[in-house]
Formats: structure tokens, sequence, C-alpha cells
């Protein structure tokens, strides 16, 4: 009987592979061939919108049938149709609080062997030694939003193991995770493959941490490269041979080579100006009587950028959203200058929605937490909508924001079905289209290829430096990503541990 420990490795063949969404013009994925052989650990690369995730999703078979799309050539797992094998492959996605999908650790874990109908008593050892295999030691019925991000990947991890796959893919599992959640899955993992010699096929932008796991890299190009009848893959090879030999080129097309960092934007034009909000004695709760950092004696000041950084579970993001506004402090307070309430009242808690919009903008950690419209376009106009804007001066914002964050192509789309980055430059251009003075970003760069992330520092470095007609604005960047605070020449404040 398989156990978590004894899957056979699995094989993946594609020959002039491709997947259109129906409800898209373009192919999400075109042109793919590739070899995997069993046991193989293959880092998939490629730009944002590249299709890592539809072929990610082909091969776990979730892709839907022919009226949710159209597929072209061939894609097979050990020889068979991959939908025809669910259960071969075992899929970790990147969000971790999307994929938890029950209260109890027990009963998440074995969620996945239930739906493919394993034996009852069998499915429970199984849950076991997946979680020991993934280093997660806690009770079955631990309340799975007690876990860190670390833990929760972990915990899909394990879900996706108890089905013991032949097939791991692993759909950027640490783009949302701090450093060191990031080296405990990439470690669960390798214990994995050490255990189950499981093929292995990862996405991720940040590729250092999985370099010493992998033995092989492919690089998926644009749609460009793939309708002139040449091949979606254009580099595929040793990490040596790939890096080493074609790492300026991958970089020019915007793949994380390490050793080629992105270009930087230039410094600042000038010392910060004025300051627009001031925290005093700042303590911030994420549920009303329990603090969870504080107390913060800070100011905000136009033409600067502030830089929060902490570990896990430190607050950064509670008092991210308490410095814009929409979670009361639990202690002290944050008063914002005359200039930026403009009559609306010192504490930014008391402004109304529509008075925050021209005032402080946020951009949440997780895109889809805030899509509200059904296409692109009409979640650009929701602002400039609510500030009541002539439709004349609505269009054109809304027109120069897509542009700008090379979203024209997608304007009709439906914001859920846009790719990770594609959703992340959509949030970030709809906080734009109202034109607030001071901006918090919660992990503005995280899971951003090379060029959007580059793209994303430009815009920043402009708010800070003003542009055209607009004056310096104040940005507050919580990250984990020392680089961004580096291109930006942050002012970091730093939070401590979480103590309790
Ligand atoms: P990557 O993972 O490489 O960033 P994806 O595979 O997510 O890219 O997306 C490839 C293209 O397919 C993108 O243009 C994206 O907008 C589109 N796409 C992804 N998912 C859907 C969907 N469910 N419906 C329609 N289009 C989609
Ligand atoms: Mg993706």
């Amino acid at each position: 009987m398989a156990s978590p420990a004894s899957p056979a490795p699995a094989a993946v063949t594609a020959r002039g592979w491709g997947w259109r969404y129906a409800t898209r013009l373009k192919w999400a994925a075109r042109g793919i061939d590739l070899d995997i052989a069993p046991g193989e650990r293959v880092l998939l690369l490629g730009g944002s919108g590249s299709g890592k995730s539809t072929l990610l999703h082909a091969l776990a078979g979730v892709l839907g049938g022919d009226e949710e799309g159209e597929h072209a050539g061939d894609l097979r797992l050990d020889g068979a149709a991959p939908h025809s094998v669910r259960g071969r492959a075992g899929l970790v996605q990147q969000d971790p609080d999307a994929q938890a999908v029950l209260a109890r650790v027990g009963d998440d874990v074995a969620f996945g062997c239930e739906n493919l109908g394993v034996p009852r008593e069998e499915i429970w050892p199984r849950v076991r030694e997946a979680l020991d295999l993934v280093g997660l030691g806690v009770p079955l019925d631990r309340p799975t939003n007690a876990l860190s991000g670390g833990q929760k990947q972990r915990l899909a991890l394990a879900g996706a193991l108890a089905m013991t796959p032949g097939l791991l893919l692993l759909d950027e599992p640490t783009a949302n995770l701090d450093p060191e959640g990031a080296r405990s899955v990439r470690d669960a993992v390798g214990r994995v493959l050490d255990r189950t010699g499981a093929t292995l096929v990862v996405v991720e932008h940040r590729i250092d941490v999985w370099l010493p796991l992998i033995d092989r890299i492919i690089v998926l190009g644009s749609g460009a490269d793939a309708s002139s009848g040449g091949s979606a893959v254009i580099a595929d090879g040793t990490p040596n041979e790939v890096l080493g030999t074609r790492g300026a080129e991958l970089a020019a097309r915007g793949v994380w080579v390490p050793g080629i960092p992105p270009r930087h934007p230039a410094p600042p034009v000038a010392a910060p100006g004025e300051t627009l909000l001031t925290a005093r004695g700042l303590e911030v709760a994420r549920v009303k009587g329990t603090p969870v950092a504080g107390p913060v004696d800070e100011v905000v000041r136009a033409g600067e950028v502030l830089g929060i950084i902490g570990p896990n579970g430190a607050g950064k993001s509670t008092l991210g959203r308490t410095l814009a506004g929409l979670l009361p402090p639990a202690a002290g307070a944050i008063d914002a200058s005359e200039s930026l309430s403009a009559g609306a009242g010192p504490a930014p808690i008391r402004w109304t929605s529509r008075q925050l919009l021209t005032r402080i903008g946020t951009v949440l950690q997780s895109p889809d937490h805030q899509l509200l419209a059904s296409s692109v376009r009409r979640e650009l106009e929701v602002g400039p909508r609510a500030l009541k804007l002539p439709e004349g001066e609505i269009a054109a914002r809304v027109d120069e924001l897509l542009e700008r964050l090379r979203l024209a192509h997608l304007a009709e789309a439906n914001p859920h079905t846009l790719s990770g980055g594609e959703k992340r430059r959509l949030t970030v251009a709809a906080m734009l289209a109202t034109r607030p003075r001071v901006v918090v970003l919660d992990e503005p760069t995280f899971g951003q290829d090379a060029r959007t992330w580059a793209e994303l520092v430009d815009i920043i470095a402009s708010l800070r430096d003003g542009r055209g007609d607009d004056p310096r604005s104040a940005v507050v960047a919580i990250t984990h990503d020392a680089d961004v605070l580096a291109a930006l020449h942050a002012r970091v404040l730093a939070l401590p541990g979480a103590t309790a």
C-alpha cells in the first residue's frame, strides 16, 4: 500500500501545448515543449503572465473542460491526460491564507485524501506522517488560523503530500513569507523530496532560496516567442548553464538572476518636506484590546519613504492599516497635518471613506481582498467615481494608468482572473487613481518578476518625488524585501518580534 513516503515519481511531457481561457482572446500559455524525467527537480521561471500558473494548473488536472477554454497540442503525466490521473500531482499555491480550507489542522490535511476517496483508516496515518515530514508538530485539532504564514504553507504541503503525489507542483510557495518562513518551507520540501523521490516543479521569482534544491531551470518566454511558431521555452538546462551563460539575456527579460539586480531609480530629489502624519505613543491592535505593536513615535513626511520591517507577526500590517486610517489606534494617537486633513479633522480614523480617497491610499498585502469590480477598467474607475469627478477626467486618469501599469490589454478582463503580478499592478493603479497624498503599501513588490519589480519601484519613487503637477507624496512601505528599501533610500522603522 502506498504511504506518503513511497509514491513513484511522475514524468511530464508537453508537445506544443497551450491553453486559452474562454474569456480571453490571447493564449495564456502556448507552444510549450518539455520532457521532465521522474525525480527531476525543476525550477520554472518566466515573467508575470507568461503562463506558469496555467501550466501548473493543467498538470494538477484542475484546468476546466472545453467550456472553460481551448487547448492545443498535448500534455501528459506518466503518458496520461493529467485530469484522468488526479492525485498523481499535488499543487501548493502562493497565498497561505487562501489555502487553509478547514478550521482544524488535521481535517485540512485530510481534505484532499477524502476528495480522492482514500479509505478512512488509511487517511489518518497518512495525515500524521505528512505533518511529521513537513515538520509541523502541532496537535491535529489546532485551529488553522492560529498558524503563521510559513506554517500554513507547510500545512498546504502536508495536504498535498497526504495524497502521495508523484509530482509536486509549487506555485510561488514562499512569495508571501518572510525569509525565515521561506527557508522553513524550502527545508520541508527538501526533506520530502529526499524521502519520496517525487518529481518537483517549483515556480518562484526570488530563486536564491531554491537553488540548493533544484537540478534544472526551465524559462518560459512571452506569447511573442511562441506565436511565430517557435517554442515558449526560451531556456532549459542546469542552473549553471542557464544562469551562467544566459544570465544577462534573461535578466533583460525580467528574470531575477542572482548577482544581476534590477536597475534602481535615482535618489530623492530633495530632503524630506512637510510632516503629514504624526504618531504619538501609538499602539495598534488587530482586535480590540490586544495590542500587537507599539508604542511608536514616528512621522510620515512628504518626499520620503518610511519602510516598516520586522518578522512575521510583529504587527507591521496592523500598524500600516492604523496609519492608513482603517483601524482605530489601541492607544496613543495619529494626527494629520492641517494641509493633509484639509478640513476633515486631525484623526484619520474619523474620515469618511470618500475623504480618505484623496488623503491616504492603501494597497493591501493580498490583492484579492481589494478587488471589487467586474473589469479592470471599472476597478480603476471606482475611486474617481466616488469622488464624482467629471467623466472626461475619469477616462483620462484611467487610460493613463492602464498604459503606465501595462494593463491596457486587460482593460475588459475580470480582475479575479489576472495573474498574481497583474493583480498587484492593478491594486497599485487603483490606489493611484484618486491621487492620495499619503500612500501605505503592504508588500508592494512581493512575488514580482524583476521587470515588474523595477516598474513598481519607479512608480513609488515618482510618488515620493512628485511628478508633473502632483506634489511629493509620503510613502509608507511595509516589506520583507530589503532591496526595495535600499532602492528607494527609505528611512527604516524596525518593529521587534512579537513578545507574547
Ligand atoms: P503566470 O503564472 O506566469 O504569472 P498565468 O498563468 O497566471 O501567468 O496567466 C497567464 C495569462 O492568462 C495572463 O494573461 C492571465 O491574465 C491569464 N489568466 C490566468 N488565469 C485566468 C483565468 N482564470 N481566466 C482568464 N484568464 C486568465
Ligand atoms: Mg502565477
